[in-house]
């Protein structure tokens, strides 16, 4: 496995490198302009992972694994439907990020225990799933249109905190 791409990086730049990440990955998978809801089992699917739901117990909310046929992504099944589309995304993000250089039997969990945690590849992860699933032209229009925070997590179909996140970190 190659060395974090991230290293010497400053959060700002890791930001901005996740949102360039995740409109290259929506241009060359989904569409563009991309229509929302974006769906990112199918992004995924796409760009050749397999996605499946299980049963991962009360502190996953999901995992890549590397097998000898490819890269998969598991997620829990037991969490709200937009919470499992930002986990997929999430995953998607690991592995762009990874450079899908990922090897057969290496696994990569994602514990909500620590999913407040700040390390770079998580920050990563986070602003790539935020920028995947609420374009951010589309984004920006929608929220100077006035439309509430409730009205925009219907329309990404995430929840209110990743509206809330997204507005932050993109100064709205
Ligand atoms: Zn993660």
């Amino acid at each position: 496995m190659s060395g974090s791409p991230l290293l010497g990086m400053t959060v700002g730049q890791i930001r901005e490198k996740a949102r360039a990440d995740a409109a290259r990955v929506l241009r060359e998978t989904w569409g563009s302009p991309p229509a929302v809801p974006v769906q990112p089992v199918n992004i995924a699917r796409a760009l050749g992972l397999g996605v499946f739901s299980a049963e991962l117990g009360d502190d996953a909310w999901g995992m890549l694994i590397g097998s000898s046929a490819g890269v998969d992504i598991y997620l829990d099944r037991d969490q709200p439907t937009n919470r499992f589309r930002f986990s997929c995304a999430h995953e998607i993000g690991h592995f762009v990020h990874r450079d899908a250089d990922i090897e057969a039997d290496q696994a990569f969990v994602d514990k909500r225990s620590d999913a407040g945690h700040g390390r770079a590849d998580e920050i990563f992860a986070n602003e790539f799933a935020a920028s995947l699933l609420m374009p951010e032209a589309h984004f920006v229009s929608a929220v100077r249109a006035g439309e509430d925070n409730y009205d925009l997590a219907q329309r990404f179909d995430v929840s209110l905190q990743a509206v809330q996140l997204r507005r932050h970190h993109l100064n709205l």
